[in-house]
């Protein structure tokens, strides 16, 4: 699914630079349910946002199904980017001012398809995470779990190849996260790929796999769950 290697990142500060990311390899395989781990400030958003397309590495290299990401032009990243890729975010990123349904609808007007039809599609969606009768309701009406399962059902609209979660559950109390995590399980366990930040170590136990950054590299790398794993393969 994707492949990475040597990848280096640093940020100009003042009138030098912080290196983040020193040299990551990493490889993650079609159906994987993935946490990337790391204290706060070790690198794991820019990892994402890199993985995500949303940001460029200085070095390394990334191929993405197949397909090398260095050079693209803006227009083709974007292209790839509504094609393979879904996000969610701590801070869920919802458009204020629609609805449920027009949120979730959102991704599809990139496919070209006319608004009855991404409306439709898109409350295919929000009944897959239990939300079809708050449809016609704004962000601010819903709770943070809810917004969560909005932003997932977006997330999904475009049916992605790769899922990617940046602190999904950071901003949900101990049982909602829960309830959001066993969403994203059932979601790998349906054989979506599935990429997420997070720096809680109940959260991540909830994957198939962790990989711990510290200063800059992958101090640890390590399969787990795979009972849950092979159980749907
Ligand atoms: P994490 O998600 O693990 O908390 P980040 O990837 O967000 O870490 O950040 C890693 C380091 O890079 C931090 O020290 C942060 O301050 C710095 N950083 C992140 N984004 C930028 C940016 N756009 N410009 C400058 N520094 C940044
Ligand atoms: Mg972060």
């Amino acid at each position: 699914m994707l492949k990475i290697n040597k990848l280096h990142k640093s940020y100009p500060i003042g009138d030098s630079s912080l290196h983040v990311l020193k040299g990551i390899d990493l490889s993650v395989e079609e159906g994987e349910m993935v946490a990337i781990m790391g204290s706060s400030g070790s690198g794991k958003s820019t990892l994402l946002n890199i993985i995500g397309m949303l940001d460029e590495a200085d070095e390394g290299e990334y191929i993405l199904d197949g397909v090398p990401i260095k050079n693209l032009t803006e227009k083709k990243a974007a292209i790839y980017r509504n094609k393979f890729l879904g996000f969610i975010f701590q801070s869920f990123n919802l458009i204020n001012y629609k609805n449920a349904v027009e949120n979730v609808a959102l991704p599809l007007y990139y496919q070209g398809l006319k608004r009855k039809e991404r409306i439709e599609k898109a409350m295919f969606h929000l009944k897959k995470v239990g939300l079809a009768n708050w449809a016609t309701h704004l962000p601010n009406e819903l709770s943070g779990g809810q917004k969560q399962r909005v932003a997932i059902a977006r997330a999904l609209a475009a049916n992605p190849k790769l899922l990617l979660a940046d602190e999904p559950t950071g901003a949900l109390d101990t049982k909602t996260s829960y309830e959001i995590m066993d969403f994203i399980q059932s979601l790998n366990d349906e054989g979506k790929t599935i990429l997420m930040v997070t720096h809680e170590e109940d959260i991540a136990n909830m994957c198939k796999r962790i990989v711990r950054l510290k200063d800059g590299v992958i101090m640890e790398d390590v399969f787990i769950n795979q009972e849950r794993a092979s159980a749907h393969v």
